[in-house]
């Protein structure tokens, strides 16, 4: 990040989201919202006393909930800049009619401006790549029988990350949320809404094999005879090294048994996770002091929002489609438009970067030409039957279709109507609106309906 920030050519542009995306490669037309901070970052030294003497606390997400942050806040360690911004959701200057300014009286420098408007940006880009990530499959609802809400002790795998990060809430520390108390026997629990089609994903979320490795090694590392028990359906670990570390995290003691868990029942300070041995072909039950749950990884909420405006398709599970998974993996079907990381399907860090790095030399490529190359199978109107009724605007899918108004000589008079226009630029030749024109004024170049219609013709002779 910090690299990033520094760089010449890049503009870190923080506290913002993308509102909406109009143009076409090598045009982006892009408006940004800016969000209000409300600290003047030009003034602020960061020195820490707002947020000190904030009175309000909310549940930290970034953390998962595992501490408490304030009202005021940078949202991570290591955030660039790293200077606070007020969350006005659950800031009491904002919520109570200005009945706080706690962070305005202690701030030495000035910063704090309760007056501070959004802004909204307008860019023009040539090309976009998107890597909005995921998020955690809701287990909460799904899993009741894990005890979501009743035990603390069961945490999900991304808590169990901050718990172990050296500058998460408990310093590196694992420890039971319930009693702050160093567990002894820790349950992982993998495929939590993964490969499972009765209640989560039928995919396999792949990343979860080998962090769990991972916590498992972490446990019996840290905590001094510790005892790691891994409920699982198989183990899957295709990658450099990664059988390797597998193994090595049985021959350090993890205890893999082979089966579903069917619930977590409470048992003094203590869990008793159940569950069947699908080897030993019987049930079993182990007492557990903590249970970490391997999450499936599902795209990032507000995804299909981000799809809509930009115009990228999606499969069935809601991640972004590339061109084609094995000849064009990081590009979409529009043009300009390329993908990084688990936007486009589940992957750990190396795979990521892989894509990611893959994402920025296509965008040198394509600038590196001063003209592109379009493919010529593209849609057109014949606008003297077009009845500009919108149907094809409606359903394409790479937004390249809008309505034009064009101007007609009719027995003398100047007569003007809407009619559908083609933008070749980003139209894809998929043929949707071909399929949706009721009056068959729409035809995909060299394939009109008299040409397909000649064709079937012919070949039923
Ligand atoms: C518990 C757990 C442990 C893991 N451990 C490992 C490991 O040890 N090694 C490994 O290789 N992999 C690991 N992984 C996988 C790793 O986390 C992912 O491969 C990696 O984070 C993917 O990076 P990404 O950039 O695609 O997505 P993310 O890391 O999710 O980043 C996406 C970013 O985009 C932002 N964003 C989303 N939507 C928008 C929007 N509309 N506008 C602006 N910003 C937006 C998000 O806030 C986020 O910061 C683990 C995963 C989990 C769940």
């Amino acid at each position: 990040m910090v690299a990033a920030s520094q760089h010449p050519n890049i503009t870190l542009m923080t506290y913002s989201e993308v509102e909406e995306v109009g143009g076409y490669v090598g045009n982006f037309r892009v408006k940004i919202r800016q969000k209000a901070k409300s600290v003047n970052h030009d003034l602020c030294t960061g020195c820490g006393i707002c947020w000190e003497k904030c009175p309000n606390t909310i549940l930290n997400e970034y953390n998962q909930g595992l501490n408490l942050r304030k009202a005021i806040y940078i949202r991570f360690p290591q955030a660039v800049p790293n200077k606070p911004v007020i969350d006005r959701e659950n800031c009491r200057q904002f919520q109570m009619d200005g009945k706080c300014g706690v962070c305005k009286e202690v701030c030495q420098a000035g910063a704090i401006d309760y007056e501070q408007q959004d802004l909204i940006l307008e860019e023009e880009f040539g090309s976009i790549v998107v890597a909005t990530g995921f998020d955690l499959f809701a287990w909460e609802k799904a899993y009741g029988e894990y005890g979501y809400g009743k035990y603390p002790d069961v945490i999900s795998g991304l808590q169990f990350e901050r718990m172990s990060n050296s500058s998460g809430p408990t310093e590196g520390k694992i420890l039971r949320p319930s009693d702050g108390k160093e567990p002894q026997r820790v349950v992982f629990i993998k495929c939590v809404g993964s490969r499972d089609d009765a209640k989560g994903k039928s995919y396999c979320s792949k990343v979860c094999c080998m962090y769990t490795a991972k916590h498992a090694h972490q446990v019996l590392e840290k905590i001094e005879g510790s005892e790691v028990y891994v409920f699982y359906i198989d183990v899957r670990t295709p990658g450099k090294g990664y059988e390797e570390f597998y193994r090595h995290s049985l021959e350090e003691g993890a205890l893999y048994i082979r089966g579903r868990v069917s619930n977590i029942i409470p048992k003094n300070s203590s869990l008793i996770v159940r569950g069947e041995d699908t080897l030993l072909g019987r049930q079993v039950e182990v007492e557990a002091d903590l249970v970490v749950l391997a999450t499936a990884m599902t795209p990032s909420y507000g995804s299909d929002a981000v799809a809509r405006m930009i115009g990228i398709g999606t499969d069935k599970d809601g991640f972004f489609e590339e061109a084609h998974p094995k000849l064009r993996p990081v590009e979409c079907h529009t043009a300009g438009v390329y993908l990084a990381g688990t936007c486009q399907g589940v992957k750990d860090i190396p795979d990521t970067v892989s894509q990611a790095s893959g994402s920025a030399v296509k965008v040198c490529a394509l600038f590196s030409v001063d003209e592109r190359e379009l493919d010529p199978l593209t849609s057109s109107v014949n606008e003297s039957i077009c009845s500009g009724c919108s149907t094809c605007v409606l359903v394409c899918p790479f937004k390249a279709i809008e309505i034009k108004t064009v101007t007609e000589r009719f027995y003398g008079q100047t007569l003007q109507r809407q009619v559908a226009a083609v933008n070749e630029a980003l139209c894809q030749g998929c043929g949707t609106c071909t399929a949706a024109c009721r009056s068959g004024a729409i035809n995909l170049k060299g394939f009109t309906n008299e040409q397909i219609l000649a064709e079937v013709k012919a070949a039923c002779l």
